[in-house]
C-alpha cells in the first residue's frame, strides 16, 4: 500500500491561495508533458495511443515515463474485479494497477514504478494522512489548490525522480466526467505554472459514423472538444478516432470549432493489427508535431527504419499457419481481463510466423457438464489463466486432467499452477480429494495451502505475494533450458497459497519435476512433467513481463509445441 510515507518533502507558507509544494531539486524546463484526454466516448485506444507516442519518442532517444490517473477512488487497483474493469497489472514493485500500465510496459519495454499510477483515491488518501498530521497549518483543505496541488506534486515528483526528458500523462476517462475534473484542473494548472513552452495538450475524440447514414458525424467530437475548451484547456493536437479513415470535411470542421491548425488534426481509423500503431502515428506526423508544439524536434531524431524492422518483426507473414489456443477461465466475456495473456500469446506470432486464435472456454460450464473436456481436442494447447476463488475451479482441473492425460499441450499461470498440482494429485498420485484449502479448507489432502508463517496474517489481502521475485531454475530441467541456461530470473508474482512442501516427495516419484524455486524459501514456483509433450505452470505471472520481440520462454514452448499439434 501506498501513502505512508510522502514522496517529497513539502514546504508551503500559511495562508496562501497557491499551494503548489515542488519536490526537492525539482527544475522546472528540464521536463516537458504531454497530457492526453479523451472526449465522447472511453474504449477508442486512448490507452494504446499513449504507449504508441512513449514508444515513438523513445524511438528518438527520449527518456520517456507515462503516468497514468485513474479517476476512480481505490487508493490501488489490487481490489478491482477483472469484470468490471480488465486484467489488473502487478508492476515489478508489487504495485497492482490497471492494464494500461501493461501496455505502456510493453511497447517501452521498460519496468515502470508505483510513481507511474496515481488514482484520485491515493491522492484524497495522501491529502488526508496530511491533514490528519497537521501539515496545512490550520488552512482548510480545499480542492482548489490543495487537490491539484497534490496531483501537481506527484507528477513533478515523477520528473525530478526519474528526470524523464518527457512525461506522457494519460487522464482516465473523458472529458465531462466528475471524476477527473480536478486531474485535468491540475494539467491546466500545471501549464499555467510551467509554461505554455513545456506542457502539450492532446486529445483524443471520437468520431461517429452511424450505419443508418452512411457517414461521418462531428457534432459528438466538437462537443466533446468544447468540453475541454470550457475547462481553460486549449488542445494543441486532436486525434480522431473512427471506424473508416477521416475525411477532410469532418477534419475542417473539428479544426474550426476547435482553433487547431488542420495539420494538427490527425484521422485514425481502426487498425488490424496494433504493433502497426506507432509506426502509422510516426507516418502522421503526429510525434514530430507534438515535439514541435514543446520546441524539441530537432533536439530528438527519429530513427525511421528501426520502428518499421520493429513493426515488421512483430507481424507474422499473411499466410502463416492458424494455432488456436483455449483459455480456461471464469471471465470469458471479457476479453480484457486476460489481456496480458493475450499479448503474451501475440509476442509469439511473429517469432515463430503463425497467427494465434484465441477461445475462451467457460470454466464454470466445463465443471456442470455443459461443455465436455472432450471439446478441448480441438484446440493446439490449453491455458489455465490466474484467478481467484471457488466458482468454476472444478472445470479448471478437469480442463488441466484433460491436458495431463491426453498429451495436450498445458500451461497453467499462477491459479493454473495450482489447478495442475491438483489434477496431478488426483489423476497420478490417486488422491482423490487433493485440494488447495482455498477451495476447500479440511480437505484430506491439501497439496495447495498457506504455509505455517503465512496463516497468522489476518487482515484481507496482507498476506498476498506481490511483486517481482527471483526463481531458482534447476539444471538439468526443460525450464532452464528454455531460459537461456541462467540459473536466476525474475517473474512477478501475486497470489496468497502455495505448494504444500510435504508433497514433494510424492509427486516426484510420479514424475512431476519442480523446476524452478525460491532460492531461500521451500517455494515451488514452476512445475513440468517431463513425460508428457509440454505440461508445465508457474506459480508466477510470465504474461506480466513477456514484451514484443521478447515472448516469455514458457509463452514461445508452449505455443511452439501446440504448433506440433496443428488443431
Ligand atoms: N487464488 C490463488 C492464490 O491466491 C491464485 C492467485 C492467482 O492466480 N493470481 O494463491
Amino acid at each position: 500500500m501506498r501513502g505512508e510515507k510522502l514522496l517529497w518533502e513539502a514546504s508551503t507558507k500559511v495562508a496562501d491561495e497557491f499551494y503548489t509544494p515542488m519536490p526537492k531539486g525539482y527544475k522546472k524546463g528540464l521536463t516537458k508533458y504531454l497530457v492526453i484526454t479523451g472526449s465522447v466516448m472511453s474504449g477508442v485506444g486512448k490507452g494504446m495511443i499513449t504507449s504508441s507516442l512513449c514508444k515513438l519518442f523513445q524511438n528518438r532517444g527520449m527518456n520517456v515515463e507515462p503516468l497514468k490517473l485513474e479517476a476512480y477512488l481505490n487508493v490501488d487497483a489490487g481490489t478491482l474485479n477483472p469484470y468490471r474493469h480488465g486484467e489488473v497489472f502487478v508492476l515489478q514493485d508489487g504495485t497492482e494497477t490497471d492494464m494500461d500500465l501493461g501496455a505502456y510496459e510493453r511497447f517501452l519495454d521498460k519496468n515502470l514504478t508505483r510513481e507511474n499510477f496515481v488514482t484520485s483515491g491515493f491522492v484524497y488518501k495522501t491529502i488526508i494522512e496530511k491533514e490528519r498530521r497537521g501539515e496545512y497549518l490550520g488552512r482548510d483543505v480545499q480542492f482548489i489548490p490543495h487537490v491539484t496541488g497534490e496531483i501537481k506534486s506527484l507528477v513533478r515528483a515523477l520528473a525530478s525522480n526519474k528526470k524523464p526528458d518527457i512525461i506522457v500523462i494519460e487522464i482516465g476517462g473523458t472529458v465531462g466526467d466528475y471524476e477527473n475534473m480536478f486531474a485535468i484542473e491540475a494539467m491546466r494548472e500545471l501549464m499555467y505554472e510551467e509554461g505554455k513552452e513545456n506542457v502539450c495538450f492532446l486529445n483524443v475524440t471520437y468520431i461517429i459514423d452511424p450505419p443508418t447514414l452512411g457517414e461521418q458525424k462531428s457534432k459528438a467530437a466538437q462537443l466533446g472538444i468544447r468540453g475541454l475548451l470550457s475547462l481553460g484547456i486549449q488542445p494543441d493536437l486532436i486525434i480522431c478516432r473512427s471506424h473508416k479513415p477521416l475525411s477532410n470535411g469532418i477534419a475542417e470542421k473539428i479544426s474550426i470549432n476547435s482553433n487547431v491548425p488542420i495539420d494538427r488534426v490527425i484521422g485514425l481509423e481502426d487498425i488490424k493489427r496494433i504493433y502497426e500503431l506507432p509506426l502509422l502515428l510516426r507516418r502522421r506526423g503526429t510525434d514530430r508535431k507534438i515535439l514541435e508544439s514543446l520546441g524539441i524536434e530537432k533536439k530528438f531524431n527519429p530513427k525511421d527504419k528501426e520502428l518499421a524492422e520493429w513493426t515488421l518483426k512483430n507481424t507474422p507473414p499473411k499466410d502463416a499457419p492458424i494455432t488456436r489456443i483455449a483459455i480456461v477461465g471464469k471471465y470469458v466475456n471479457v476479453k480484457d481481463a486476460y489481456i496480458s495473456i493475450l499479448k503474451a500469446l501475440e509476442h509469439c506470432e511473429g517469432p515463430l510466423k503463425t497467427k494465434i486464435s484465441v477461445s475462451f472456454i467457460d470454466a464454470v460450464a466445463l465443471e456442470n457438464g455443459k461443455i465436455k473436456s472432450s471439446a478441448l481436442n480441438e484446440y493446439a494447447g490449453v491455458i489455465v489463466p490466474g484467478g481467484f476463488g471457488k466458482r468454476g475451479i472444478e472445470g479448471k482441473i478437469m480442463a488441466a486432467k484433460y491436458c495431463l492425460e491426453n498429451q495436450k499441450p498445458y500451461l497453467g499461470l499462477c491459479l493454473g499452477f495450482q489447478v495442475a498440482a491438483i489434477a496431478f494429485a488426483r489423476s497420478t498420485c490417486g488422491l482423490k480429494d487433493a485440494n488447495s484449502t482455498e477451495f476447500e479448507p479440511n480437505c484430506r489432502h491439501p497439496v495447495i495451502t498457506l504455509l505455517p508463517d503465512q496463516q497468522s496474517v489476518e487482515s484481507f489481502g496482507a498476506s498476498m505475494r506481490l511483486g517481482s521475485q527471483e526463481v531458482e531454475l534447476i539444471k538439468g530441467t526443460f525450464a532452464y533450458k528454455i531460459h537461456g541456461k541462467s540459473c536466476l530470473i525474475k517473474r512477478r508474482f501475486r497470489h496468497r497459497y502455495e505448494f504444500n512442501p510435504e508433497y514433494i516427495e510424492k509427486f516426484a516419484e510420479k514424475g512431476l519435476v519442480f523446476s524452478g524455486k525460491d532460492p531461500k524459501k521451500p517455494l515451488m514456483q514452476l512445475l513440468e512433467l517431463p513425460k508428457h509433450p509440454f505440461f508445465m505452470a508457474s506459480q508466477y505471472h510470465p504474461e506480466f513481463t513477456s514484451r514484443p520481440l521478447k515472448p516469455d520462454p514458457l509463452f514461445l514452448h508452449f505455443v511452439k509445441k501446440a504448433m506440433v499439434e496443428k488443431c
